[in-house]
């Protein structure tokens, strides 16, 4: 199940909110940007789409497996 996101590293790019299967992860407005926010972390069914996509790896699925390489 994802556990984090660190949001002093994420850029805003929206991309972690429409690559979600399950639509835990929603983009909110916080000041002057959207920051992803983790909204239904129960429906997350642990594919590692975000963390596998998100281009500053700042989000983690597993606890213990962080910056999980990437499949290509
Ligand atoms: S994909 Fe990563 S950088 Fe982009 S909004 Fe999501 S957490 Fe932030
Ligand atoms: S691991 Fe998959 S289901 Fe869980 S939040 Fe990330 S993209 Fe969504």
């Amino acid at each position: 199940m994802i556990v984090d996101i660190d949001l002093d590293k994420c850029t805003s790019c929206g991309l972690c909110d429409p690559i979600c299967p399950a639509d835990v992860i929603h983009m909110e407005q916080n000041g002057d940007k959207e920051f992803p926010v983790i909204q239904y972390p129960e429906h997350c069914v642990t594919c590692f789409n975000c963390e596998i996509f998100c281009p500053e790896q700042c989000i983690d699925v597993h606890p213990i497996v962080r910056r999980r390489p990437l499949p290509w």
